[in-house]
């Protein structure tokens, strides 16, 4: 369907059991608006049967598009392959597990209408674990400090986008993309309102903690370089409290002669340091690891079949 008003851009993965009540609630929430809508499914390489469903869907409702991965690529290329597919005037980022409630679509492209180019639903953390909601809270205030961009807390893919923030968002060629910072970097003008977190109707959730932890790790690293400042002055520090140091104790040998060796002070020296210099070299490291993945220029998924070019057939054994 080309040229439509709104596109809803849906990553879904091990999502068989959620995908047609959302789809039935999305399609709740459109008609009344009397836009014309599509919704681009990303089958990110489920092993489940949500692309058997996602076909299905398309057969019976022509408003439906799906592309499906060859494997799991992440909700990064999945989100990124439904923004490509789409056509629509605004798009509409959300899950499938109807945590993003389809009735607050009609408010966002109310206020879309205003000349807003990114207009960003909000979640409070209401019903999340305490510890997850306090690690979450502290990581985007410590962000703040470090990175160039800004990420608001709550603040997640669930949001609008006008054609220009789209056109803009896909022409950032990234291999490693972190989308909280991509939407906030490409700027326009951005508005964002709350609502009340909904739990998934169906599945779980597949952040597990170290997907969190290495999602954290990737916002930090995707946007600047001021880890890497963080170590040169870490380093500077150590080595000047290193100097009085040494200083200090050529005035005691001075005043005193030589003591007993301070095995204690010596050990600590240089377990600290060599601690330091480990954490700086990882962080180097993760930067060189960034730049070798960005000069391989690999594409960010491959696909298995979609809704314009059904699959064609599995090749035969000779
Ligand atoms: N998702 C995806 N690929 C992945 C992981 C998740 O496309 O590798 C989709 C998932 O199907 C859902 C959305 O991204 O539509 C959000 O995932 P989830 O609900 O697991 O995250 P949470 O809401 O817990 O942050
Ligand atoms: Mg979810």
């Amino acid at each position: 369907m080309k040229n439509c008003q709104v596109s809803i851009v849906v990553p879904c993965y091990n999502e068989d059991a959620a995908v047609k009540a959302f789809h039935r609630a999305l399609v709740a929430a459109l008609e009344p608006t009397g836009k014309s809508f599509e919704v681009c499914y990303v089958d990110d390489g489920s092993e489940d049967l949500t692309r058997a469903e996602l076909i299905h869907l398309a057969a019976v409702d022509e408003r439906v598009r799906y592309t499906a991965f060859s494997r799991n690529f992440g909700k990064e290329a999945a989100m990124l392959a439904g923004l490509r597919m789409s056509c629509g005037d605004s798009v509409v980022l959300m899950d499938a597990d109807l945590q993003h409630p389809p009735g607050l679509l009609p408010r966002m492209m109310e206020l879309s209408r205003h000349g807003y180019d990114q207009v960003i639903a909000r979640r409070d953390r209401e019903g999340e674990g305490a510890l997850r909601s306090l690690l979450s809270r502290s990581y985007y205030r410590a962000m703040g400090h470090f990175m160039d961009v800004s990420v608001v807390d709550g603040e997640g893919d669930f949001r609008l986008l006008s054609r220009r923030a789209v056109d803009s968002v896909l022409s950032l060629p990234e291999s490693n993309r972190f989308s909280k910072g991509i939407f906030s970097w490409i700027g326009f003008d951005t508005t964002s309102f709350t609502y009340h977190n909904a739990q998934r109707v169906a599945g779980r959730s597949k952040w597990g903690s170290r997907r969190l932890l290495n999602y954290g790790i990737d916002g930090l690293i995707s946007f600047n370089n001021r880890p890497l400042r963080l170590a040169i002055y870490g380093g500077l520090l150590m080595a000047l409290a290193a100097m009085g140091y040494a200083l200090w104790i050529i005035v005691e040998v001075a005043r005193n002669g030589v003591g007993v060796p301070g095995y204690t002070t010596l050990l600590t020296a240089i377990v600290a340091l060599g601690g330091i210099q480990l954490a700086t070299l990882g962080i180097i490291g993760e930067y060189v690891g960034r730049i070798y993945c960005e000069t391989k220029n690999r594409p960010h998924y491959l696909i298995r079949e979609t809704s314009e070019q059904p699959a064609p057939a599995a090749p035969t054994a000779i």
